[in-house]
C-alpha cells in the first residue's frame, strides 16, 4: 500500500502512530560497520526497539556481520522471530534467572555474556541439562579512568561484570564450571559518546583494559566485545553522526595489543541499540489541547510517557522537540509545556520548548524516535492502548502491528 503523507498515515492508523524507515536502519548498520575494524560483528542490542521487522532488516543482507544481543526472554522471542539463528543471538544481563537460560539454551541459544560467578554457573547448569557447552564471554568492569562519557557503566561499583582487579584470583573458580568454556570478554564501558574523539578514548581505553585483563588472567579471548558508545540524536532534530576516523583508530590500537585480531584471533565485537534504530523511526502524534496556566502555555499531546519513554524512569528527562506536519507558514512560534494525556504530573515531554503555535488537531512529529520510544515507555500506566507502529520501505508499509497489553487468567 502507497500512502503518501504522514497524515495519510494517521488517518489510515490512527494516531500516536510510530513510523519506522527499514532503509534508514540498514543504512545506519551499513555506516556502522564501515567506521568499525575490517570484520567486526555488531550485536544489535534489542532493548532500544524490539520490533522483529526492524531487527529482521538489520540482518538481512549482513553476511552474519550483525547479530543479536538480547536479555530476556522476550527479546528472545523477537530475536528469533526476526529470524536470527540462535548461534548469532549473545545473552547478556547481570540477572538471568534459571528458567530465562534454561528456556534460552533450549531454543539453541550458546553464547552468553557472565557477569558474576552465580550466572556463570547458572548457565552452565542450563547447558549441561541440555548436553550443550555454553560459550562464555566474561563482562569485565574494568578500573581506571575512562573518556568524559554520557553514561559509565564502568570503573565504579556495579551490578555489572567481574571487577578487573579481583578476577585473576577467580580464574580457577571460572575455568572449572562444568557446562562452560571461557570464550572471550564483553566490556561496556559508555552509551552516546559526545562526540568522536571521546568515543575513540573510550574505546581505546576498553582494547588496553582488555589486553591488560588477557595478562592479568591468562584468558586469550576469541571474542573480543568492545561495547558501544555510538551517539544518536534522541527526540529532537539532528543527524546520526558518522565516525569517519573510529576504523583507522582503533585499527591502529588493536594492532598493538592484539596483533592477530586481523586474522580472526580475536574476532571483533560491538554493541548498539541507539545508532542502528534512532533515526529510523518518528512518532506521530495529535494535539488534543492547548491551554494557559498562570503565564504557562500547555500544549497536550495524545502521545505522552505511556507511549514515548523518554527514559524518565532514568531519571533523565530530555526536551522533546515537535514540528508540525504540513505548512508552518503564517503561524507564529510559541514557548510551550509539552505534556501528555496522562493523569499525572510527571506526564512531561518537554518544558519550555520552542514550538510551532499550535491549535487542538495539529498532527506533529517527533523525530529520531526509533530508539527508547515504546520500549522505555510505561505502556501500561493508565490503561490507554499501546499506539500502532508501522514499518515502511521507501513509501509502502511492509508491516503494522500493536502490543496488546491484557490481562489473562491462569
Ligand atoms: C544498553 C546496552 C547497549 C546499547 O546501548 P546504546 O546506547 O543503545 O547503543 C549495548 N550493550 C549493552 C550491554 C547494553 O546494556
Amino acid at each position: 500500500m502507497n500512502l503518501k503523507s504522514d497524515a495519510d498515515l494517521v488517518e489510515r492508523y490512527g494516531s500516536p502512530l510510530y513510523v519506522y524507515d527499514l532503509d534508514r536502519a540498514v543504512a545506519a548498520r551499513d555506516d556502522l560497520l564501515a567506521s568499525l575494524p575490517e570484520g567486526t560483528i555488531v550485536y544489535f542490542s534489542f532493548k532500544a526497539n524490539p520490533h522483529p521487522g526492524i531487527a529482521e532488516a538489520l540482518r538481512r543482507g549482513a553476511d552474519s556481520s550483525c547479530k543479536a544481543e538480547i536479555s530476556s526472554a522476550g527479546e528472545l522471542v523477537a530475536a528469533l522471530t526476526a529470524g536470527f539463528d540462535p548461534l548469532d543471538i549473545l545473552y547478556t544481563g547481570p540477572g538471568k534467572t534459571s528458567e530465562e537460560v534454561e528456556a534460552a539454551v533450549e531454543a539453541g541459544v550458546r553464547v552468553f555474556s557472565v557477569e558474576s560467578v552465580g550466572d556463570l554457573r547458572r548457565v552452565g547448569h542450563a547447558a549441561l541439562s541440555q548436553g550443550a557447552t555454553a560459550s562464555c564471554l566474561l563482562r569485565v568492569n574494568s578500573s581506571g579512568p575512562g573518556a568524559t562519557t554520557s553514561i559509565r557503566m564502568t570503573g565504579t561499583p556495579s551490578q555489572f561484570g567481574f571487577d578487573s582487579e579481583t578476577l585473576p584470583d577467580l580464574m580457577p573458580e571460572l575455568r572449572s564450571v562444568p557446562g562452560t568454556r571461557l570464550s572471550g570478554m564483553h566490556l561496556f564501558s559508555l552509551s552516546n559518546a559526545k562526540d568522536e574523539d571521546s568515543l575513540i578514548a573510550e574505546l581505546t581505553h576498553t582494547i588496553t583494559a582488555a589486553a591488560k585483563v588477557r595478562d592479568s588472567t591468562g584468558l586469550v579471548p576469541e571474542l573480543l566485545d568492545l561495547g558501544g558508545g555510538f551517539a544518536s540524536p534522541y527526540l529532537t532534530p539532528g543527524k546520526r553522526p558518522l565516525y569517519g576516523g573510529l576504523r583507522a583508530a582503533l585499527e591502529e590500537i588493536l594492532d598493538s595489543h592484539f596483533p592477530s585480531w586481523r586474522q580472526g584471533s580475536p574476532r571483533i565485537a560491538a554493541e548498539s541499540g541507539r545508532y542502528l534504530v534512532g533515526d529510523c523511526g518518528r512518532l506521530l502524534c495529535t494535539v488534543t489541547n492547548v491551554k494557559e496556566s498562570r503565564g504557562i502555555r500547555f500544549v497536550i499531546l495524545d502521545a505522552g510517557i505511556n507511549v514515548l519513554g523518554g527514559m524518565s524512569g532514568l531519571g533523565r528527562l530530555l526536551p522533546v522537540s515537535v514540528a508540525l506536519d504540513g505548512d508552518e507558514n503564517g503561524r507564529g512560534s510559541a514557548v510551550a509545556n509539552l505534556v501528555g494525556p496522562l493523569c499525572t504530573p510527571g506526564d512531561i515531554l518537554g518544558r519550555n520548548v520552542a514550538v510551532p503555535d499550535l491549535r487542538p488537531g495539529d498532527l506533529v512529529t517527533i523525530p529520531n524516535a526509533g530508539a527508547y520510544g515504546m520500549t522505555a515507555s510505561l505502556v501500561m500506566f493508565l490503561g490507554r492502548p499501546a499506539p500502532m507502529e508501522i514499518t515502511l520501505r521507501r513509501d509502502e508499509v511492509i508491516s503494522a502491528s500493536r502490543v496488546i497489553c491484557t490481562r489473562m487468567q491462569t
